[in-house]
C-alpha cells in the first residue's frame, strides 16, 4: 500500500497577475510546510487520520489562510469558524461549526470525534464543551488580522452603496483541509475554513457538513472541498464524488472533475481534494486557482497555486 497526501490552502486566490514572486514563494513555502507535516506521520507508519490532523494545524496557524489564525469576519465583525475531521474506516466523524476560540478548530473537531459521542457540535456549547479537554485557546486578537479586516469594510462599504460585487476571491473566501491515504489503506480528510467574508452571524458552510465539504469512506474516497459553500451543501458536493464510485464505477479523476464542473453550472466556484484506495490524489477546480499540492509515495512535494502545466496539479 502507498502512503500519500494532499492539502489545499482553499480557492480564494490572489490572481496570477497580483501575485508577485515573494509572496508567490511564501504561499509554496507555507503549503510545503504543511504536506511534510503530514508526510512525516505517514512516512512513519502513522494514521491518515493523524496525517490530515497535522497538515491542517499548519495551515490553520499561517495567517495566510483563512482558517483560525486568518479567519474572516462576518458582516457584525466576529469570528465564526467551521472545522471537521473524518476517518474512512469506520466513517467516525467530528466537526465544530460557528466557534471562535480553540488555537486550532481542528483540534476541536478532533475531539468531538473521539470525545463527544456526537458529531457535530456548534457555538457556544461546543466551545464550552472544549474549554477543558486540554486543547489550547486564544484570545480574539490572535485570530485579528489587518487585511481581513480590511476586506471586511470593503464589503460593508460596498453593500451600502449597493454596488456589484467586483471582489477578488481572495477577499471574498478561503478554506483550508487535507485528505490522505496511510501505509494500512486508511483513508482520512479534514478541514477547516473561516467561512466567507461578511458572511450574516450563524452561517455555517459546507466544511463541517459531511458529505458535503469533508468526507472519507476507505471504499471509494477521502475529499475536502474549498469554495461557495451553498451550492456544496446542496449538490452534497463530496458523497456525489463517493456515489459516483461506488454506484456508477467512475475513477476518482472522473468523478472529482465532473463534480467540480457540475458545482460551477450551479453557481458553485471552488475545488477539492481527493484521495482514493490507490494512486495519487486529485487537485481539481473551477476558481481562477486554489492554492494546493500533494505528496505522492516518492515522497516529493508538488505545490501549485494557479493552473499548471503538469496534469495533476
Ligand atoms: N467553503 C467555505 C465556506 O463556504 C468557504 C471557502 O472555501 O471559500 O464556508
Amino acid at each position: 500500500m502507498d502512503a500519500s497526501i494532499a492539502i489545499h490552502g482553499g480557492a480564494g486566490t490572489i490572481p496570477a497577475a497580483m501575485l508577485d514572486a515573494a509572496i508567490a514563494d511564501e504561499y509554496h513555502a507555507a503549503l510545503r510546510n504543511a504536506l511534510q507535516a503530514g508526510w512525516n506521520v505517514l512516512a512513519k507508519g502513522g494514521r491518515a487520520l493523524d496525517a490530515v490532523t497535522q497538515a491542517v494545524i499548519v495551515l490553520e496557524d499561517d495567517p495566510l489562510f483563512n482558517a483560525a489564525r486568518g479567519a474572516v469576519f462576518t458582516s457584525a465583525g466576529t469570528l465564526e469558524m467551521d472545522a471537521a475531521i473524518m476517518s474512512g474506516r469506520g466513517r467516525d466523524a467530528g466537526a465544530v461549526a460557528g466557534i471562535c476560540g480553540p488555537k486550532n478548530p481542528i483540534l476541536g473537531a478532533r475531539i468531538v470525534l473521539e470525545h463527544s459521542g456526537t458529531v457535530l457540535m456548534a457555538g457556544k456549547g461546543a466551545e464550552d464543551f472544549l474549554r477543558g479537554q486540554g486543547i489550547p485557546f486564544m484570545p480574539p486578537e490572535y485570530f485579528f488580522s489587518d487585511r481581513r479586516w480590511r476586506a471586511l469594510q470593503l464589503e460593508l462599504r460596498r453593500r451600502e452603496a449597493g454596488a456589484p460585487d467586483t471582489r477578488s476571491d481572495a477577499d471574498r473566501h478561503g478554506t483550508v483541509g487535507a485528505v490522505a491515504r496511510d501505509l494500512f489503506g486508511d483513508l482520512a480528510a479534514a478541514t477547516s475554513t473561516g467561512g466567507i467574508t461578511a458572511k450574516p452571524p450563524g452561517r455555517i458552510g459546507d466544511t463541517p457538513i459531511f458529505g458535503a465539504g469533508t468526507y472519507a469512506d476507505n471504499a471509494t474516497c477521502a475529499v475536502s472541498a474549498t469554495g461557495t459553500g451553498e451550492v456544496f451543501i446542496r449538490y452534497t458536493a463530496a458523497a456525489e464524488i463517493a456515489a459516483r464510485i461506488r454506484y456508477g464505477k467512475q475513477s476518482l479523476e472522473q468523478a472529482a472533475d465532473e463534480v467540480v464542473a457540475e458545482l460551477l453550472r450551479h453557481g458553485g466556484d471552488g475545488g477539492l481534494i481527493a484521495i482514493g484506495p490507490a494512486g495519487l490524489p486529485e487537485l481539481p477546480f473551477n476558481s481562477t486557482g486554489m492554492y494546493r499540492g500533494f505528496i505522492g509515495p516518492d515522497g516529493v512535494p508538488h505545490t501549485a497555486v494557479h493552473r499548471d502545466a503538469y496534469r495533476r496539479l
